[in-house]
C-alpha cells in the first residue's frame, strides 16, 4: 500500500500571493552582500543571481551592483552557487532569525 505525501493545500494563486505568507524575523543586518563589486558593476553581464532568486531579492534595474532585499529571502542558496563569479558573500541568518515555513 503507498502512502502519498500531505500536500498543504495553496489558496493563493500569484507568487506574490504565496511569498507575502512567509514569515521573515529581520535580524537587522543582511546575510548576503557580494564579494568585489567591481566584478558586478565592470565584469558581469549574465547577472545570475538576478534571475535565478525565486524571491526578487536581488535587483539590478540599470546593471552596476544590485541592490539586496534581504528581508525577502527564502534561504534556498540559489545566488550563491549561481553568480559565475563567486561573488556571492552568503551565510545563514542570526540564529532565531530569518525565514521560517509552515509546511515542510
Ligand atoms: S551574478 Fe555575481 S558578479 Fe554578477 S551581478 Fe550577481 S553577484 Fe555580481
Ligand atoms: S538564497 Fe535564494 S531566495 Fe535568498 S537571495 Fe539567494 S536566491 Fe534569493
Amino acid at each position: 500500500m503507498s502512502v502519498s505525501p500531505r500536500v498543504p493545500t495553496v489558496e493563493n494563486d500569484s507568487i506574490e500571493d504565496r511569498l507575502y505568507t512567509v514569515k521573515y524575523d529581520d535580524p537587522g543586518d543582511s546575510h548576503l552582500d557580494v564579494k568585489v563589486p567591481g566584478f558586478c558593476a565592470e565584469r558581469c553581464e549574465s547577472y545570475d543571481c538576478v534571475s535565478v532568486c525565486p524571491a526578487d531579492v536581488w535587483r539590478a534595474e540599470d546593471g552596476g551592483v544590485p541592490t539586496i532585499a534581504y528581508e525577502n529571502c527564502l534561504e534556498c542558496g540559489s545566488c550563491r552557487f549561481a553568480c559565475p563569479y563567486n561573488n556571492v558573500s552568503w551565510e545563514y541568518p542570526e540564529t532565531g532569525s530569518g525565514v521560517s515555513f509552515s509546511h515542510g
